[in-house]
């Protein structure tokens, strides 16, 4: 059998981990098995859903990677479908039409919670044969009275229900449009979703869900329900938990690499490996492994993750990344060094792209003002000195290596009798505005002589000035 799987959105609202996490369970499967990988955007409730919530699902899925076989399929543009169906299912005898009206149904609803009973539809126009003048009927599915509905779920095990616990389902509202149970399993069998892959609050339609295919005469699909995410707190995550779109993720600079690994891994573990590729979560990953209770999110695993992600992925695929933030802080890098040599230098501290972007813009520019604290601290005493010496120095070197400027911070170390800070840490301040950068040696070398001594003679005039004021 090839394998078809999908990912169902509703676009109501941002791409939230818990979807991404359906997508990429989905994902994985369907390019484990060699098979199709469908996007397939609920978007019939058109009260709710809006074109920004269609482009965030694009924008999270195509930033996540997850890539699809075939352009996305729109809800909406498949009523036609829905109607013929409905119909197939009204010609065969396995819908009607219900001309109840609101009230009626309201006190069907009071007489079963008084006689103690579930409120349910009692079936009453099953056999209706005549219509009711000036009502436009819905469409029921008729749904078996009694017996069964089971499924072998790849996550749950075998799941039951009780027919009799099921009543007819309105397929088509009164305006003819379909309902939301309805267009899930004609697009599920028009589009030949082999395993459907999907949040475990959706184990409860599956039942009715599968009554209608086999009305339809359709393979009934394999199905995985993929229990929820919930906060630190125990509770269900929401926006009170901070990020939870995905690309705000993106926005905090963490690497989609990392969200991905860090969402397979909630809920499925492989020994105690923690960090995965995409290769090794398709190598290792199992549906069938997924655990089967709610997984808590936890954002300092997550930020742990993505620093693991961020020292040993190739530093050009970390680039390709971290371009975004450069131009979103304006860096050009075209003057300076080589970005993938600062992301060699700087990824062992950084932990986010966010972090790596604020703690190298100097690369690139040089500082517009010196942080206070900085200044208290290591513009002090003589470092106008320390810095006249330096550059004194520097500009005598023959050669411009992070070994040549490493020597230089040394011999004035010593002829100075000052400890490495006092010396350090002022052309730290020089170069960058703040005390904290890479190796001194590594720094130099990356920021080039030229800028390396320009700044220093920058901010001698700086304390020049002030020593003067
Ligand atoms: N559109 C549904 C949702 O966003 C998913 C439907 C499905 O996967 O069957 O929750």
């Amino acid at each position: 059998m090839s394998v078809t799987t999908r990912f169902a959105p509703s676009p109501t609202g941002y791409l939230h981990i818990g979807g991404a996490r359906t997508a990429l369970y989905s994902w994985l499967y369907a390019r484990q098995n060699s098979g199709r990988f469908v996007l397939r955007i609920e978007d019939t409730d058109r009260e709710r859903s809006t074109e920004e919530s269609v482009q965030a699902i694009l924008d999270g899925m195509a930033w996540l990677d997850l890539n699809a076989d075939e352009p996305p399929v729109y809800q909406t543009a498949r009523f036609d479908r829905y109607k013929a169906l409905t119909q197939q299912l009204l010609d065969e005898g396995h819908a009607y039409h219900c001309y109840c009206t609101k009230d009626e149904l309201e006190t069907m609803r009071e007489e079963a919670r008084a006689a103690g009973r579930k409120p349910m539809y009692d079936g009453r126009c099953r056999s209706r044969t005549e219509p009711v003048p000036g009502i436009d009927p819905v469409v029921r599915f008729r749904s078996p009275d009694d017996g069964e509905t089971a499924f072998d779920d790849m996550i749950k095990g075998r799941v039951v229900f009780q027919n009799r616990e099921l009543d007819d389902l309105i397929i088509a509202r009164g305006d003819g449009t379909p309902t939301y149970n309805f267009t899930v399993v004609v697009d599920d069998y028009e589009m030949g979703i082999t395993h459907v892959i999907r949040g475990d609050d959706h184990v409860n339609n599956t039942p009715r869900q599968i009554q209608i295919l086999q009305a339809l005469g359709a393979t009934v699909p394999i199905y995985a329900h993929v229990p929820m995410i919930l906060g630190e707190d125990g509770k269900r995550l929401s926006k009170r938990h901070g990020a939870v779109g995905v690309m705000s993720y993106r926005d905090e600079g963490y690497l989609p690499e990392a969200l991905l690994n860090y969402l397979v891994r909630l809920g499925w573990s492989h020994g105690d490996q923690e960090v995965f590729t995409r290769e090794e979560m398709l190598e290792h990953f199992r549906i069938e492994q997924v655990q089967k209770g709610a997984g808590a999110f936890n954002p300092s695993k997550l930020a742990w993750i993505n620093h693991q992600h961020m020292q040993t992925m190739d530093p050009a695929r970390v680039l390709e990344h971290w371009r975004w933030h450069l131009d979103k802080a304006g860096i050009d890098t075209g003057n300076g060094p080589d970005p993938i040599d600062v992301i060699k230098s700087q990824r062992e501290r950084c932990k986010t792209l966010v972090e790596m972007t604020e703690k190298s813009a100097f690369f690139w520019a040089p500082p517009t003002e010196y942080v206070d604290k900085a200044v208290k601290k290591w513009f002090k005493g003589d470092a106008q000195a320390v810095l006249a010496d330096l550059l004194e120095r520097f500009q005598a070197l023959p050669e411009w290596t992070g070994e040549a400027a490493h020597g230089v911070v040394h011999a004035v170390v010593e002829a100075r009798e000052l400890g490495l800070g006092k010396v350090a840490q002022p052309i730290r301040v020089a170069i960058s505005g703040d005390a904290v950068s890479p190796p001194i040696d590594e720094t130099l070398a990356l920021l080039g002589r030229e800028q390396t001594e320009a700044r220093i003679a920058r901010a001698i005039e700086f304390l020049s000035e002030r020593n003067a004021a």
